[in-house]
């Protein structure tokens, strides 16, 4: 590291994420409404960027024979498999939070929460923990010292998790996956991808793992029923929504049909922004 620029951001590492970051500030060229949530994207992409490249191999077998016999009773990555360095995760946590209260994204009560939990190094584990395993069948209850936190012990994850992910799904075979939650970490979908054959793959929130899922029904009370869905869609028809009317939640699709590039999750997250206040306004969530 150069001396003379000690606070200069690492050069990118990924040529994945450096494209991201350029279709993020082309999003803000054409939708200059959406610059804060943007510029707070951008700034979330690089902190991650400056941990990712060092985070290791998940600690599980990773042959095919033994990941596909684990997804055969459930979701593959368990807690104990997750490459943690703590002082990255505090790093990230504290960061976070800091970039999100600079944008008026976090209030400042939860950025002393994110303090108090990053001081203290024999409950971080078990928090961080409990947020993993709440949303598994059985896992038990989400930490109080955790609620409200989830958008930033997210992202904090995020780079652990999707490293997992691309190591998993790289040698898994997911095609008998029917389930809505994702099959490495048991996590729900915020997004979804309408293939160019016309499949749907749903994107797991945490780790951005990908599955494909039946077309219509709502991968989160599972309702088939078409009448009971509403569509939206963007004006360029790129983003649709898919409103559930029996449990009134919504999944947002990119259409790579009527994409030029591939799906990208941090950026589909922001550019779809307008159309989560849709859905909100109809009453979805
Ligand atoms: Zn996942
Ligand atoms: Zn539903």
């Amino acid at each position: 590291m150069s001396d003379t620029q000690p606070e200069r951001p690492h050069p990118p590492t990924g040529r994945a994420e450096s494209r991201e970051i350029l279709e993020l500030r082309n999003l803000k060229l054409e939708q200059p409404d959406l610059a804060s949530a943007v510029d707070l994207q951008i700034e979330l992409l690089q902190l991650q960027r400056r941990v990712q490249a060092r985070v290791p191999l998940p600690s599980i077998n990773l042959e095919a024979d033994h990941l596909n016999a684990l997804l055969a009773s459930g979701p593959i990555l368990q807690f104990e498999h997750l490459p943690i360095e703590w002082s990255d995760v505090r790093f990230l946590l504290r960061a976070t939070a800091e970039a999100m209260r600079n944008h008026e994204a976090l209030e400042a009560p939860d950025v002393r929460r994110i303090e108090a939990l990053c001081r203290d190094a024999s409950r971080l584990p078990v928090v961080l923990r409990s947020w993993y395993d709440a949303v598994r069948p059985g896992g038990g209850a989400l930490d109080a010292a955790a609620e409200g936190l989830e958008t930033i012990v997210q992202q904090a994850m995020r780079p652990v998790l999707t490293r997992c992910a691309d190591a998993i799904m790289a040698r898994t075979d997911f095609s008998g996956w029917q389930l809505h939650i994702c099959p490495l970490c048991a996590g729900e979908p915020d997004l979804s991808v309408i293939t160019p054959a016309a499949e749907r793959l749903l994107i797991c929130s945490r780790c951005a793992a990908r599955w494909r899922f039946d077309q219509i029904a709502c991968p989160f009370c599972l309702n088939d029923d078409r009448s009971k869905i509403t569509s939206l869609a963007s004006r360029d028809g790129k983003y649709r929504l898919s409103c559930c009317d029996a449990c009134r939640r919504y999944i947002k699709a990119f259409d790579a049909r009527r994409g030029s590039r591939p799906v990208m999750p941090p950026v589909d997250g922001v550019a779809t922004l307008p159309l989560d206040a849709a859905a909100i306004q109809r009453g979805y969530q």
